[in-house]
């Protein structure tokens, strides 16, 4: 059997909005070349002259739904992240590529977040011999210094990041707070969403320099049974599922920026370089 790769990259591409699409408005931006693609990559071609083609995992088309990529890419990593493995999903692309539509989805169109949600607490119903314990984290990345969502903004301060005796990395002083219904951990959400809201014009500005991460902590153990009398050996297990709403891309090569937007672009750029080497560095050795 072929060994699957740890890591997997996929393109979605997002059907045209309004403003791009000059059959529904007369003063469209003009989309300078348009994305061909099959299967497995992607090329840019203005006049029939492809150019250098790019492949990744899978392409996901227009007319593909959220769902249908959740299912397809995402949902393995929610189930096994319930049998106690870590997964993370990131969104990675240019300001109105589709990150958030895809991630967080709106009321209409569902996005991953809300699916994985519901599916770990469908997966953990149809375990009924281990028990869990579930907690959930909601962070913001904005020039280098990472706030807690979870917490109102008047009692909010920078938090830490620090790395333990065994080289594990973590947020000291993050919230994490405990949840045992899907609609409980909605709710959680929306509040972290309401956090983010920090002066309603600088909102969408700032969303698409900042990065997010959600995480979802689980905790399985095996339950002791009572009818045989067998006893389970405690042991717990720990992982993590975090989905990952990034930074726009775009700010990584803009040129010309100046004062808190370039100190914003030199940020993203460090911290989108560095996420690209520690991927290919994964990619390159496997499971190692
Ligand atoms: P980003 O978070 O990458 O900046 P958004 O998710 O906000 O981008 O998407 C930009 C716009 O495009 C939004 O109006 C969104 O509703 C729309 N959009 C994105 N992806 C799709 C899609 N697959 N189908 C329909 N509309 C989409
Ligand atoms: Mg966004």
């Amino acid at each position: 059997m072929a060994e699957e790769s740890a890591v997997k990259v996929c393109v979605r591409v997002r059907p045209l909005i309004p403003r791009e699409d000059s059959a529904a408005s007369e003063n469209a931006e003009p989309v300078h070349y348009f994305w061909k693609y099959d299967a497995k990559s992607i090329y840019q071609s203005d006049d029939g002259n492809s150019s250098k083609s790019f492949s990744f995992d899978r392409v996901f088309t227009p007319e593909e739904t959220t769902n249908q990529l959740y299912q397809a890419i995402a949902k393995p990593l929610v189930v096994s992240s319930v049998q106690g493995y870590n997964g993370t999903i990131f969104a990675y692309g240019q300001t109105s590529s589709g990150k958030t539509f895809t991630m967080m989805g709106s009321d209409r169109f569902p996005g991953v977040l809300p699916m994985a949600v519901e599916d770990v607490f469908q997966t953990i119903k149809s375990c009924p011999k281990k028990e869990f314990l579930l907690r959930v984290s909601y962070m913001e990345i904005y020039n280098e210094t990472v706030s807690d969502l979870l917490v109102d903004s008047w009692k909010r301060k920078p938090l830490e990041v620090r790395e333990t005796i065994n080289k594990t990395i973590y947020v000291a002083d993050l919230t994490e707070e405990l949840v045992t219904s899907h609609a409980q951990v909605l709710a959680w959400i929306r509040k972290g969403e309401k956090n983010r809201h920090y002066g309603k014009t600088k909102m969408n500005e700032r969303s698409s320099r900042s990065h997010t991460i959600f995480r979802m902590i689980l905790e399985n153990r095996e339950r002791s049974d009572p009818a045989s009398g067998e006893n389970a050996d405690g042991a717990i297990i720990v992982s993590h599922l975090n989905l990952v709403d990034l930074a726009g891309s775009e700010r990584a090569s803009q040129t010309g920026a100046e004062g808190t937007r370039f100190k914003e672009g030199c940020n993203i750029n460090r911290s989108l370089f560095t996420l690209g080497q520690v991927i290919k560095r994964l990619t390159d050795e496997g499971q190692k």
